[in-house]
């Protein structure tokens, strides 16, 4: 605008605030003096109170003073973007959540230096990132999922606003750090809540004895870190528990009906007959006592007849009644012998469990599943596989001399050290008596050596207490790899081989083969 022209607005400005009868305040003159150059009118600019703001700002990292000066120097230019821009920005640099200040200073890079590195497939990366993490972490936070839904679509933009995305992935992380913590509690209290389930199981059913080892079995498997295989372990464990308890509650509560009809029918019974007894001995009184009174013979015939029927009615009555109690007697055995089928039932549903009750390791029925699961993984992912059998050594002469039941604890104990020692992945199966085999996933011959020397190391550090008693358990062992061309149960027979020359060679050592 030239000189004489900015001259003839300003005259005209004055005029016109005097025909408005508006005051003559800056406010006024300028909005009319723009008003007649024709440019844009300019909202009040509030600098001193944006300046208070900037000025009440921390400026402790590199970052803050960076975005404080920017925030100055917009305000200075009165530019509203420079603003808004400078404000988001230094959002991005204050602490997050559980976040220190210091982390932040030394982490968070500024932002245009990061931009650069933002390429879309990048920002798709992260996007997807995002969303298969998002099952994870559950719906019930309904703000953070629409939160996480907001960002996936944001990243999916091709001309997205990198300031305002890393604001939406601070607040995002925020609120994450929350979401995964939330899970994390929430699967350690299930898990403790299934404990007590099966806790409370085991307690209710103090009873039954074949039941107890599989509950143990169970507290056991269901205790944290939790991994799938375990669930695994848990799922097969609970089918059998649950297979067993039905079975046994179906026929002892027909065994039981059976047992209250009987009963019931032995009291009616009884009842019958000290009923028509009473009757019987009634009418020998009161015949006795007209025979006493009795004059003549004429007097004492009918009362003689009526003694002979009574006797003969009773005499029926006894015969049929010892009829009735044989019967019942028959039914009586015979009903104890369906129990005791009913308890050999249950010992063969037992066995036909996967799990050993004494020890809680896999019996040879959950051992085949789970070697079938290992050989397919071996298969498809060419991962070794190594089987390593345990024979315990002279435990002939343990339970000879601390009795059976001791023999049972040490068999219990070692299941229990070698279940602590092994990887989560390793499965530990009851073979035999005292012999033990373990299922040994993505590891070589030679590892699998050194995974049960490590076993044997840990029992002679971890002595089996028959009560103050130390006693020390060894063991012998054979480790095989498994072959591309042979079964699972050739490979354990080879491992059981190499056991064979371990004792040979005096025990209490490991061989592979
Ligand atoms: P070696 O060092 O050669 O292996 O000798 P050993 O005495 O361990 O071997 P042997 O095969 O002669 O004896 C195994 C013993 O294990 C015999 C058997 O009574 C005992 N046994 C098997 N199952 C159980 C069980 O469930 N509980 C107990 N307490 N003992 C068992
Ligand atoms: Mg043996
Ligand atoms: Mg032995």
């Amino acid at each position: 605008m030239s000189e004489k022209k900015s001259f003839e607005t300003a005259r005209e400005t004055l005029k016109q605030l005097t025909v408005r009868k508006l005051p003559p305040t800056p406010v006024n003159y300028k909005a009319i003096y723009n008003e007649i150059a024709g440019i844009p009118s300019v909202e009040h600019f509030p600098a001193q109170e944006l300046r208070n703001i900037a000025s009440a700002l921390q400026a402790k990292t590199p970052g803050q003073q960076r975005q404080k000066g920017l925030l100055e120097s917009s305000i200075d230019r009165m530019n509203w973007d420079g603003v808004r821009a400078a404000l988001v920005a230094y959002a991005s640099y204050l602490p997050t959540g559980t976040d220190s200040a210091h982390s932040v200073a030394t982490t968070a890079a500024p932002v245009s230096d990061s931009v650069s590195a933002l390429t879309p497939e990048f920002l798709a990366q992260m996007g997807r990132l995002i969303e298969y993490a998002q099952p994870a972490l559950g719906t019930d936070d309904a703000r953070f999922t629409e939160q996480s839904r907001e960002l996936i679509k944001t990243l999916k933009q091709p001309d997205l606003n990198v300031v305002a995305v890393k604001q939406m992935l601070v607040n995002y992380s925020h609120r994450l750090s929350f979401a995964a913590e939330d899970q994390a509690e929430i699967k350690n209290t299930l898990l403790k809540l299934l404990h007590l389930v099966f806790e409370n199981i085991a307690d209710l059913s103090i009873d039954e004895q074949w039941l107890i080892g599989q509950m143990e079995a169970l507290k056991t498997a269901s205790a944290p870190p939790l991994s799938l295989r375990r669930l695994d372990d848990v799922s097969s464990l609970l089918k059998d528990v649950i297979s067993k308890q039905k079975d046994a509650k179906h026929k002892s509560s027909l065994a039981q009906s059976e047992m209250r009809q009987m009963l019931a029918a032995f009291i009616e019974r009884l009842s019958q007959m000290s009923q028509s007894t009473g009757e019987f001995q009634e009418k020998m009184e009161e015949s006795a006592r007209l025979i006493e009174n009795a004059k003549s013979i004429e007097e004492i015939s009918p009362v003689l007849k009526d003694v002979v029927s009574a006797t003969r009615t009773m005499a029926k009555d006894t015969l049929s009644a010892r009829d009735e109690l044989t019967t019942m007697r028959e039914q009586a055995s015979s009903t104890q012998v369906e129990i005791a089928k009913l308890h050999q039932e249950l010992d063969r549903v037992s066995t036909q469990a996967r799990h050993d009750p004494l020890t809680g390791a896999l019996n040879r029925r959950g051992l085949e599943e789970a070697l079938e699961r290992e050989i397919s993984t071996f298969r498809r992912k060419e991962t070794p596989l190594s089987v390593g059998l345990l024979d315990i050594d002279n435990f002939k002469a343990l339970n000879d001399t601390l009795g059976h039941g001791i023999g049972d604890g040490a068999l219990k104990h070692l299941a229990q050290v070698a279940r602590e020692c092994m990887r989560p992945q390793d499965t530990l199966s009851r073979y035999g008596g005292e012999e033990f085999v373990i299922l040994l996933p993505d590891t070589s011959l030679e590892k699998g050596i050194e995974a049960m020397t490590r076993l044997q190391r840990e029992l002679t550090k971890r002595f089996f207490m028959a009560g103050t008693e130390k006693v020390l358990i060894t063991f012998s062992a054979g480790v095989a790899q498994l072959n591309n061309d042979e079964s699972g149960m050739e490979a354990i027979k080879r491992a059981d081989q190499a056991m064979y020359l371990a004792k040979r060679s005096g025990k209490n050592r490991v061989v592979g083969t």
